[in-house]
């Protein structure tokens, strides 16, 4: 018997913005516990939420970027719930009338509808520690973006395409850092399973999936969890899971509640948001280029298709690549993406670090980097070379100059001595033409340049004898 599973994701976004949604507690996930909160954020009696402007500006950049009608009015509402990380005893966010409805991310299987994307409160972190309960209520209030998709989504592979399309959307309008090891990207999977061609199944859902890996096993594992429940003839239970990653299995956390236990109502400290025509078009017309046309853009210049989707899952890479491009502009792109995606971004994958944070404090690496390619698409060093020298500007940031100066490297380079004495030769005409003529102390000239070229590291005599052989060869060429 052939099933089907349908699935729908609903993502908790961060919002990048300096202060919480409502208070002046400042956003930072790495600061001492309880070190960010505002007496709001703890649930004082008598304080007021204010609105952070810049945070809904973002929610509506974010809206416009997957597509979505804009509501011109949103209001805030409370969703009641008690837990021990929720001081106010209830979450400030949009039910009823959301920022943003109606939207899709086209993927490379078919569009993904988005149904809503709303503006919301996150709640305090509980940590559960040697039989007692800590309390961390630093995340308690910041802004965050819940997108919700419809059930468009029907293999593990959609999935994770979607999310990172989705995570290359926020990366690239900076929205949010979309670093989903880091909890400022979290995706809750809706998942039912049914026989080809039956009505959907009752739907599971799993929460707080952090990493496209876990996703991926959480959802194999939670759809043969429902076939083997329907081929026992049981029925599946609408309720709520966790997935537990060491052990590979969900687990059943709560039934499923219906808004009604929520006693959703608006918050009568907020006045609704309102935002202007004009507010939507200035920034529908100042979004900056999204990864669907940064691709384009790459395919234009002759990127192979899967390497323009390598480089263009975060900004940083895509703009790394245009720095790169800079530097190496007498060469064609799709060579130079060849070296970023096999060499550079193949090897910090082995070392299991992202672009992003390897790049943090280099200054000069994107120009070594473009150094050594030009050394290698002009022939004056071989390949094994290229990647040694890559080998060594990821272990260390100095400049070129100094990172080959005392390293062995350029005398290895001499392997090619040839070819860059044909290049010299190449661009000295003249100085060719009065050896032909009988000048022979000329020779010292291309000696000169050639040392100065390899940074004194090859024996001066060896020089002259291969600029001798290849003058030689070079003017009864000519002839
Ligand atoms: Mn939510």
């Amino acid at each position: 018997m052939e099933f089907k599973k349908t699935i729908g994701i609903e993502v908790h976004a961060q919002i990048d913005t300096k202060t919480k949604l409502f208070s002046r507690a400042l956003v930072d996930d790495m600061a001492k516990p309880n070190s960010q909160v505002d007496f709001l954020d703890a649930g004082f009696p008598g304080t007021l939420p204010v609105p952070n402007k810049q945070a809904i500006l973002m929610a509506l950049k974010t809206c416009l970027a997957l597509n979505m009608e804009i509501n011109n009015i949103s209001i805030f509402d409370r969703k009641h719930y008690f837990y021990q990380d929720l001081p106010l005893g209830y979450q400030i966010t949009q039910f009823y009338k959301p920022i943003g409805i109606n939207g899709y991310i086209d993927c490379s299987f078919g569009r993904v509808r988005i149904n809503r994307l709303h503006i919301e409160c996150d709640a305090g972190k509980s940590i559960y520690k040697d039989g007692h309960t800590f309390i961390d209520l630093n995340r308690a209030g910041v802004g965050l973006m819940e997108i919700v998709t419809e059930p468009d989504l029907h293999t593990e592979n959609e999935v994770i395409e979607f999310m990172k399309e989705l995570r290359a959307i926020l990366l690239a309008i900076k929205t949010c850092k979309a670093d989903m090891e880091k909890g400022n990207l979290r995706a809750d999977v809706n998942l039912s399973v049914a026989k080809e061609g039956d009505p959907l199944g009752t739907r599971v859902e799993i929460k707080n999936l952090n990493s496209f890996s876990t996703i991926k096993k959480a959802i194999t594992y939670e759809e043969q969890v429902q076939i083997d429940t329907i081929l026992s003839g049981k029925e599946v239970d609408q309720c709520t899971k966790l997935y537990d990653s060491e052990k590979n299995i969900t687990k059943t956390i709560r039934a499923k509640e219906n808004a009604m236990d929520y006693a959703y109502f608006p918050d009568a400290d907020l006045l609704p948001v309102f935002l202007s025509d004009a507010i939507i078009e200035e920034t529908k017309n100042n979004l900056p280029m999204l990864p669907k046309q940064m691709r384009e853009y790459l395919s234009d210049l002759g990127v192979a298709k899967e390497q323009a989707y390598i480089l263009t899952e975060t900004s940083v890479r895509f703009d790394f690549f245009n720095e790169l491009l800079n530097d190496i502009t007498k060469y064609l792109a799709f060579k130079v993406s060849n070296w970023v995606c096999s060499e550079l971004l193949g090897k910090l994958s082995k070392l299991e670090i992202e672009l992003e944070d390897f790049l943090i404090g280099k200054v000069n690496f994107s120009s070594n980097f473009a150094k050594i390619i030009n050394l290698f698409e002009s022939g004056e060093i071989t390949r094994t070379i290229a990647k040694t020298m890559i080998d060594h500007i990821i272990e260390k940031d100095l400049s070129f100059d100094v990172l080959f100066k005392n390293s062995d490297l350029l005398t290895k380079c001499a392997i090619n001595l040839d070819a860059l004495i044909i290049k010299i030769l190449n661009n000295s005409p003249s100085e060719v033409e009065k050896f032909k003529k009988g000048k022979v102390q000329i020779v010292m000239y291309f000696v000169g340049i050639v040392m100065k070229e390899t940074k004194g590291q090859i024996n001066a005599e060896l020089i002259k004898e291969k600029v001798l052989e290849q003058l030689n060869l070079f003017i009864n060429k000519i002839d």
